[in-house]
């Protein structure tokens, strides 16, 4: 553990003291069964934090056995409201170690504390209190069916069984929160695979897991590499249902592999999100507005918007204006109080921006601010503004997924076709953002744009009960709300003859 910092919570020094992590297994924290183990690191130092074990198929297996065990046993014996009860239990304990968990969510990821403590933690903590109060109010309908008033039809909404569970690094805790909690609530088993780069906060939230009283093997996680650990789970013919988050071309794989025995799938892949700034839009909002859209959690989100039309009367100024803010915006490790951007997630990424940044310089994109990476230690990159950009341009069609924003004007104020047009252009559609006080115009591009979400002079705004996930490529099934209750259950259609 190298983590020498006075401001390093008690709990997350014990946390990273105790040995390599182990996997949670059937209600247990157990070696994996090859004793392999891989190095969690810092982004902000490019130090190792803690070794964790690593999970194969095996583990994989073992964990099946134990969440099965708990969907036929305690798991489905138990009334609604005790279920809903734990799952709000397991918001009270995520609140009261809410410090320790931004901070370790931190340390791992790289984001600001500022953002762990007052965005990530807090919605975790919504999102299970807002699980627990589905608990009891999410079932069938009595169908009245055009046979005979003596047969009597209703339909029941039943959990789907053992859920694999795939999740990323750029919002661990998040996106664990996001899959548990309609699972959860709808009485499902889970089997969740952490990312590589970010095991531990899911570590963490397993004992607390333990502590709100769970059954054993209702949740259990696993740590290890895609190729290895996801890929059981996948191919696993006793899991019925993948809920996965990352990238298309997992995204793909995943999919072909869960075709296998038919489980069910849902997919939160990339995106290449639009974002268009009319000339009527309010500047004062519009600016932090783009700038947040781009460089919050250092552009690694996959709503991000990173493709911006501004129109052409405005292009200049707007543009000035959100380079002078982003060459304020204060880096530096994610556990200092003043910083904005921390570290990208790890050097495999840190590469694969420093190769976009330099592919956008070579096709001819000016870099307004930015366009560097820091010398070591840690994974740094300066917030980007590329201008000049051109639609064919790489940076303008790919997932960078880091601080780089791709520029470009539109003409043509009452014709919204044509700017539409131009974000629609992109195999992707998970996220768009648009700026204007034309109410009219706002609700047309809304309805007009190819994507899962459309922020009306905001962006990146998230809740519980608003659905989110992608069109086209970004992928299909809902997160989050009603929507994700459907995801987790199957419908049975009961006929009951009266006579
Ligand atoms: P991946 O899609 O590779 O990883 C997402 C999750 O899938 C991780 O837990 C990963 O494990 C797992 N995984 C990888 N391969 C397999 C497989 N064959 N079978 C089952 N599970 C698998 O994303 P990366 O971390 O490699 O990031 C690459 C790019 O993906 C980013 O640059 C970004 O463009 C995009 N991305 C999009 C995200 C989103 O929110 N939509 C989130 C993260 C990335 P492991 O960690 O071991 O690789």
């Amino acid at each position: 553990m190298a983590v020498s910092n006075e401001k390093v919570h008690p709990k997350v020094q014990e946390f990273l003291q105790k040995g390599p992590r182990k996997l949670f297994i059937g209600g247990q924290f157990v070696e994996s069964y090859s004793g392999k183990t891989f190095k969690s690191v810092n982004p902000a130092t490019g130090d190792d934090l803690c070794e964790v074990y690593e999970a194969d198929d095996k583990d994989v297996d073992r964990a099946v056995d134990a969440a099965e065990k708990a969907f036929h046993g305690p798991w489905s014996k138990m009334s609604a409201s005790e279920r809903s009860r734990m799952i709000w239990k397991l918001a009270d304990l995520i609140e009261e170690n809410l410090e320790p968990i931004a901070q370790l969510e931190t340390l791992d990821n790289g984001k600001p504390i500022r953002e762990t403590r007052n965005a990530d933690v807090p919605l975790v903590i919504d999102h299970f209190r807002y699980y627990a109060g589905w608990v009891n109010k999410f079932s069938g309908e009595v169908i009245n069916n055009s046979l005979h008033p003596h047969i009597f039809t209703y339909t029941r909404r039943e959990p789907i069984g053992v859920c694999g569970q795939i999740i990323p690094w750029n919002f661990p805790l998040l996106m664990a929160s996001w899959k548990l909690g309609a699972a959860l609530a709808t009485g499902n088993v889970v089997i969740l695979k952490s990312a590589e780069d970010t095991p531990l906060s899911v570590l963490y939230l397993a004992e607390l897991i333990q502590q709100a009283g769970f059954p054993e093997g209702v949740v259990n996680f696993i740590s290890g590499y895609g190729h290895i650990a996801g890929a059981a789970i996948t191919n696993h013919p006793r899991i019925r249902k993948i809920a996965f988050t990352g990238s298309t071309e997992v995204g793909k794989i995943i999919m072909r592999d869960a075709s296998k025995n038919v489980k069910r799938v849902t997919l939160e892949l990339g995106g290449k999100s639009p974002n268009i700034v009319f000339p009527d839009a309010d500047f004062s909002k519009a600016v932090p507005g783009a700038l947040h859209s781009i460089f919050f959690n250092q552009g690694q989100v996959c709503s991000a918007g990173a493709r911006l039309f501004v129109h052409k009367k405005i292009y200049d100024n707007f543009l000035s204006d959100m380079s002078n803010a982003a060459s304020k915006i204060k880096i530096g490790p994610g556990l200092e109080e003043e910083t904005q951007i921390g570290p990208l997630v790890s050097a495999k990424q840190y590469e694969t921006v420093r190769g976009y940044l330099e592919k956008g310089k070579e096709e001819g994109a000016k870099a307004l601010t930015g366009g560097v990476t820091n010398e070591g230690p840690g994974y740094f990159v300066q917030p980007t503004i590329f201008a000049d950009v051109n639609e064919q341009m790489t940076i303008a069609r790919e997932e960078i997924f880091g601080p780089v924003v791709a520029a470009m004007p539109f003409d043509g104020e009452e014709q919204i076709a044509d700017v539409v047009r131009r974000a629609n252009d992109s195999e992707y559609g998970l996220g768009a953002g648009v700026w204007t006080t034309d109410v009219r115009k706002a609700h047309k591009v809304a309805h007009a744009l190819e994507a899962g979400t459309v922020w009306v002079n905001c962006y990146n705004l998230f809740d519980a009960a608003m659905p989110f996930g992608g069109f086209k490529q970004s992928g299909f099934g809902r997160e989050m709300g009603k929507y994700a209750l459907e995801m987790y259950t199957d419908v049975k259609s009961v006929w009951v003859n009266l006579e």
